[in-house]
């Protein structure tokens, strides 16, 4: 008998414990700063309105049952479009969003400034921001940056793995012969011109140089929108102790990304070991003139299996934010999945569907439920709130 009700003790515990953190998640305001679901899927003509499951991370449903309120997706083209290309084809991918959000005007709704994310949630409905990454899509002239605001979008990566000839990236940087240049005047005049829009400079993908040289430039508080851990996983465009806590005293915020080649300092050898067992392929793609990062999702695709033996767990990913945590405070530190930009999750994530797993994750390691609020969204909503311009809030 009193074994039976140990047992009984013990398994309403565990109910109440997960619905608990059901709970929390679902009055919690959810934010990801960065999903790429607009160039996979939206601009090769796949509506996120229908069941997208095993093609993408995210779709309409799946965002309701990840419980994510806002979702800011990112505007991308690489560098290989520039002058007279890059900025319209920016514009076309938020023609796309709009579009999106015009179909299915119940479900999803514009958001462009911080009073319009608290009615979002309120309402119901997904937030929806814009991010642009690659300051190539201003094509040097500070009318695009301008007009790029209007349309609603709400940070720029000042560069992506390319650098522009005013900002340097974390992948030239790390490459001696390209050069860390840092800013320039006209970066300058950017960073600024940006501080008084109302537009977040997300330092996400800059080189080193750029990023000291934004932090002494800026007025606003920084985003980082997609950016893990350098001392955990040292790879070129994870953050340094110095900058994780240069960022703290900015009263800016890290959004830590998912991608487990950034999460996991293994990750890069076992996936070479499984795109070398499919060489051929990936040689013949390449050869069709696929650029790497396409190659990458195609064969991780293909082989899903393959990766998904060598994703690390989420326990990893936990890591990456504690160690935030630890360094600077609870503060500093939210959620950039960049789901459908990476061609492979940690273990026990699917897709957007599976956010909930990161709450019931920080409560397994200790966070209070207040903490988790913070990291979930507050601590975003801070950052977004400081650099809003006063008409819009
Ligand atoms: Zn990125």
């Amino acid at each position: 008998m009193r074994q039976l009700v140990t047992t009984l003790l013990m398994l309403s515990a565990v109910a109440g414990y997960s619905q608990s953190y059901k709970k929390l998640h679902e009055e919690a305001i959810v934010i990801d700063t960065h999903n790429d679901v607009l160039s996979s899927a939206t601009m090769k003509g796949l509506d996120l309105g229908r069941n997208l499951k095993g093609k993408t991370h995210s779709d309409l449903a799946r965002f309701k049952k990840g419980g994510i309120d806002i979702q800011v997706f990112s505007i991308f083209c690489d560098g290989t479009l520039g002058k007279d290309t890059a900025f319209k084809f920016a514009n076309i991918e938020i023609d796309s969003l709009y579009a999106l959000a015009g179909r299915y005007p119940g479900k999803m709704m514009m958001v462009t400034s911080p009073a319009q994310l608290q009615e979002a949630v309120k309402e119901h409905r997904l937030g929806c921001m814009i991010g642009v990454e690659g300051g190539h899509m201003i094509e040097d002239r500070m009318d695009y940056l301008d007009s790029l605001y209007k349309r609603g979008a709400r940070y720029l990566t000042l560069t992506w793995n390319n650098s522009t000839s005013w900002a340097s990236s974390a992948k030239d940087e790390s490459n001696k012969e390209a050069g860390a240049n840092g800013l320039n005047d006209f970066g300058r005049s950017v960073v600024r011109r940006m501080n008084e829009l109302g537009m977040m400079v997300d330092l996400s993908h800059t080189g080193e140089k750029t990023f000291w040289d934004v932090i002494h430039t800026t007025r606003k508080p920084v985003l980082l929108s997609h950016s893990s851990v350098y001392r955990l996983c040292p790879v070129f465009r994870n953050l340094k102790d110095d900058q994780i806590k240069a960022v703290a005293n900015n009263g800016g915020v890290i959004q830590v990304n998912f991608y487990p080649g950034f999460i996991d300092s293994n990750y890069q050898k076992n996936r070479r070991a499984v795109f070398e067992r499919h060489k051929l392929e990936k040689d013949s793609l390449q050869k069709l003139g696929m650029p790497d990062y396409e190659i990458a999702e195609a064969l991780a695709k293909k082989y899903r299996k393959e990766m998904d033996a060598i994703s690390p767990p989420l326990s990893l990913l936990i890591d990456h934010i504690d160690y935030i945590v630890k360094l600077v405070g609870v503060d500093y530190v939210g959620l950039g999945a960049d789901m459908d930009g990476i061609e492979s999750l940690p273990q026990e994530l699917r897709g957007v569907e599976d956010f909930p797993k990161i709450t019931k994750a920080l409560l397994q390691r200790g966070y209070s439920e207040a903490d988790i609020r913070k990291i979930l969204g507050e601590n975003f909503i801070r950052v977004f709130e400081a650099n809003s311009s006063r008409s819009d809030r």
